[in-house]
């Protein structure tokens, strides 16, 4: 028997219906997507030719990032509601005074 515990809280989740798997993929949406027309326009068109023209001015690209978390129901509903662990700003108020 497979045991597979919890990446966020360490609780051992022992039946495969509390098992979650959270998969995050990062990657630069320049190499992913596909051109939209919008690329097309002619300062993209410069500054593209102005990158191939001098190949110092490129970047590094970014290596395409996978990552895989086991979860329980617990850590995959607070994922869900929060997936970028934000600070809950519900109980900050700032007043214009
Ligand atoms: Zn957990």
């Amino acid at each position: 028997m497979i045991h597979v515990t919890c990446d966020l809280c360490g609780q051992m989740i022992e039946e495969p219906k509390n098992h979650y798997r959270v998969e995050i993929e990062i990657f630069a949406m320049e190499q992913n997507s596909p051109m939209v027309e919008e690329d097309l326009d002619q300062d993209n068109l410069e500054h593209i030719a102005m990158l191939i023209s001098d190949p110092d001015t490129i970047e590094p690209l970014p290596a395409l990032t996978k990552a895989k978390y086991d979860l329980c129901p617990k850590c995959t509903e607070r994922f869900q509601r929060n997936p970028l662990s934000r600070e809950a700003d519900s109980s900050v108020n700032f007043s214009n005074n």
